[in-house]
């Protein structure tokens, strides 16, 4: 609908800035402007934020408050990003239990906005966020978005999970929303098949949309299934953003090539925000204005330097309402040396590797990222898909979907060697399966670790 974007952008957004006192646009220009900033600049306003996010943290909430005395020993004579490290790392389980000592001391229930993680790959977390963090959350993805010409109110589809929480009404309520005020127009990630594929390729043209936004799994998927049956969108987009999940070249590709649009990488948490978005030169750039990152050993705890892979730790530096400070994300990722050839100052990401959770530990106790068997059997026509699954360091399941024009028996034995190589002569049972079913979220898991990351000394 040509006429949506410019009432939301003309119409809506001055409305909510008036009687709802939105300042999402006022934080855009604030990144915007902080873009061209030299690395030096960013990391001393970024080092005040953190100092005043630290003289709140040790006096107004009850996590914090014992090192209220070292803090002021410190005296503001130490870096506090140096203090920062005398912290403890915050993990999920101890946040979910002793969620509300993170609660800011008097603060205004009115002003917690309640969120949760969708549990996809474990518990959900319950946290608050307060109003000026979520609009800055806002703000980062708008700006990532601008890179490439795309402007608030433009239409997008996206491929997403159902809010199949919702009761009719709601969701009928939430569809007119999502159309009406955001311009969006959603395809649930679980109905994609080929059966269906006609019917989504018309709904995207019909709608016309600027650009498509998803979980990786999920547009790859409907990627393939579109190259495989010969469609075309016939729609030109700015761009086909990418978030939610780790985005594999090879799902990378596919897209790109179903779609003919660049592929943008959108990093970024229900519990962490809006960390970093890929510019058109594709680096990934952290909104340092927003968050201070740090990496360190999985083992030890000990922050890794730059260009070592390591556990992310994200520290929110707005929210006031519900401080969590080193927090333990869930991802492992290496922060980049090097500056981007675009000439912004965001600081740069070098690779995100994936979920904690879908590293695997080998017998000798090394760590080997979920990708491996991404290598490994991409560069067969045998199989679809897959899943391997490690139950115990010793046990794993591997489960193919098998590609029948192209399958040749002794690929399985490759695999297998490639699985005993990289994690020692462990079992593996194959499953072969028509197809991977995606999580209750929509997400899709290649790579799996069911027992802890934890070494033998
Ligand atoms: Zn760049």
């Amino acid at each position: 609908m040509p006429l949506t974007g410019p009432l939301i952008r003309r119409v809506h957004w001055p409305l909510m800035e008036r009687f709802k006192q939105n300042r999402t646009r006022v934080y855009i220009n604030d990144l915007r402007e902080a873009q061209n900033l030299s690395i030096e600049k960013l990391r001393a306003r970024q080092s005040a934020k953190l100092g005043q996010l630290l003289e709140h943290a040790v006096h107004h909430v009850p996590a914090y408050t014992e090192f209220a005395e070292e803090w002021h020993a410190s005296g503001g004579s130490e870096e506090p990003s140096r203090f920062l490290q005398r912290l403890p790392q915050l993990e999920k389980s101890r946040f979910r239990q002793e969620a509300d000592r993170y609660v800011t001391i008097g603060a205004n229930p009115a002003e917690l906005i309640a969120n949760r993680t969708g549990g996809s790959t474990g518990e959900p977390t319950r946290f608050y966020l307060d109003r000026p963090t979520v609009e800055r959350y806002e703000a980062a993805r708008w700006l990532g978005l601008s890179w490439y010409g795309i402007r608030i109110g433009d239409p997008s589809v996206m491929i997403w999970g159902s809010p199949i929480e919702l009761n009719r009404q709601d969701a009928r309520r939430y569809q007119l929303k999502e159309r009406w005020l955001k311009n969006r127009l959603m395809i649930p990630a679980y109905d994609l098949d080929q059966s269906r594929i006609d019917d989504h390729v018309r709904t995207i043209r019909r709608f016309r949309p600027v650009y498509l936004y998803g979980y990786a799994s999920a547009l790859a998927l409907l990627a393939e299934i579109m190259l495989q049956t010969g469609r075309k969108l016939g729609v030109p987009l700015k761009a086909v953003v990418s978030t939610a999940e780790t985005l594999h070249d090879h799902q990378r590709k596919l897209i790109a090539e179903a779609f003919k649009a660049p592929v943008v990488n959108e990093y970024g948490a229900r519990d962490g925000g809006i960390i970093a978005y890929q510019c058109p030169a594709s680096g990934m750039h952290a909104f340092s204005e927003n968050c201070y990152l740090e990496v360190v050993d999985p083992v030890t705890g000990v922050q890794l330097p730059d260009g070592k892979t390591g556990v992310l730790l994200v520290t929110d530096l707005y929210n006031r309402v519900m401080p969590r400070l080193r927090y333990q994300l869930g991802d492992m990722l290496a922060l980049s040396p090097k500056t981007c050839t675009c000439g912004m100052g965001y600081p740069v990401l070098q690779e995100i590797d994936g979920r904690v959770d879908d590293m695997f530990v080998s017998l000798n106790g090394s760590f080997v990222h979920g990708h491996f068997i991404n290598h490994i059997i991409r560069n067969m026509e045998s199989f679809r898909t897959f899943q391997l699954v490690q139950h115990e360091p010793w046990r794993l399941t591997l489960r193919l979907v098998k590609d029948p024009e192209h399958f040749r028996a002794d690929d399985e034995e490759k695999v297998l060697q490639g699985i005993r190589s990289a994690l020692g002569d462990v079992r593996v049972q194959v499953e072969y399966v028509e197809h991977i079913s995606p999580t209750a979220s929509g997400k899709t898991r290649y790579a799996i670790r069911e027992c802890p990351l934890t070494v033998s000394p």
